[in-house]
């Protein structure tokens, strides 16, 4: 099985920051509403990921860690409409192929938490009584060191923390409710704290995408035939020197889209901002029966059932929200 595993893991982990990924998408499907990462080397030498979430009973420790064993799944049906983003139970398998990994969980009916540790050999796991407040701690150490083909693909440990960093901006827009911590060699590099009220939003929106995005940029809500779209646009007079400013998630989950990149820059052309690309952090939320999600779990890709009208739904949504606005004057 490892061979497997190191194989499927070629397909998911890239890098750390790719890591990460699985490991936040984990947290996030167990409820958590704080996240703690602490990442050493920009990822190669050490990701520590601690959750408050549900966390996993003993019996389910050696489990988690066997291929596909997605607690996720009850039917067809489900992964049908499957709203939790992980469900192919491959992450914690492949990471644990292709890198040390320590397991420590805590249910919150338990009485004491557990611990197992793995690096893709065993199959037996040895599950040992741990210290643990509910939630997880996912440790994940020397990325890659028993594929060194693979280890030397990664980039200068300021790079790679790059991308870890990015990712957890991309995560932490997707979700307002949840808190997150990011540590790396341990210097604080972010700390954001959990909310739903609007205020604590701006906030993160000026954390995460700079203060000067959020003075310069018009606040979108929109319904309209079961659809919504809302989030921040930025105005002409908001100019960004360098690095891309175009979030756009549905149903919390970040994707990037031909159809949707179209609709937006034909309403920001069409109403005022011809000079410009559009900069925008914005949230479509839609029947989770009318878009597919699952054509590549690493990738951005999603598919409408049906594009045009979702659209001309952006379109009209972001017309009507900018047209009622005059170039130049600041977002209220
Ligand atoms: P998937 O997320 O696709 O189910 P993973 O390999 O990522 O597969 O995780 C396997 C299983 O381990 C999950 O289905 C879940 O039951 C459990 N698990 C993993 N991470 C966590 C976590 N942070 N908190 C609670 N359970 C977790
Ligand atoms: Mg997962």
């Amino acid at each position: 099985p490892q061979l497997i595993n190191q194989i499927a893991a070629g397909e998911v982990i890239e890098r750390p920051a790719s890591v990460v990924k699985e490991l936040v998408e984990n947290a996030f499907d167990a409820g958590a509403r704080q996240i703690e990462l602490d990442i050493e080397q920009g990822g190669a030498r050490l990701i520590r990921i601690r959750d408050d979430g549900c966390g996993i009973d003993r019996e389910d420790l050696g489990l988690a860690l066997s291929r596909h064993a997605t607690s996720k799944i009850a039917s067809l049906e489900d992964l049908e409409r499957v709203a939790s983003m992980g469900f192919r139970g491959e992450a914690l398998p492949s990471i644990s192929s292709v890198a040390r990994l320590t397991l420590t969980s805590r249910t919150g009916d338990a009485p004491c938490g557990w611990q197992v540790s793995a690096d893709g050999s065993e199959s037996d796991f040895d599950i040992q009584p741990a210290q643990h407040a509910q939630g997880t701690t996912v440790e994940v150490r020397d990325l890659f060191y028993n594929t060194p083909a693979r280890r030397k693909f990664l980039r200068a440990e300021k790079t790679e923390f790059g991308h870890v960093q990015t990712l957890v901006q991309r995560m932490a827009l997707a979700r307002f409710d949840v808190g997150f911590a990011l540590r790396h060699n341990q210097r604080e590099v972010l700390r954001l704290r959990a909310g739903g009220e609007d205020t604590d939003r701006a906030e993160r929106i000026g954390a995460l995408c700079g203060p000067d995005f959020l003075e310069q940029s018009l606040r979108v809500d929109f319904e309209s035939c079961g659809l919504r779209l809302h989030g921040w646009v930025g105005l002409p007079t908001f100019s960004r020197s360098q690095g891309d400013l175009q979030f756009f998630y549905v149903n919390r989950r970040l994707i990037r889209d031909k159809l949707v990149g179209h609709a937006i820059r034909q309403a920001y052309q069409d109403v005022m901002y011809h000079q410009r690309q559009p900069v925008y952090v914005l949230y479509l939320e839609i029947d989770p029966a009318l878009v597919d999600v699952n054509a590549h779990p690493a990738k951005l890709e999603v598919r409408f059932r049906e594009g045009r009208m979702v659209h001309d739904f952006l379109f009209s949504a972001l017309h009507r929200s900018i047209a009622g606005h005059k170039p130049g004057q600041t977002a209220v």
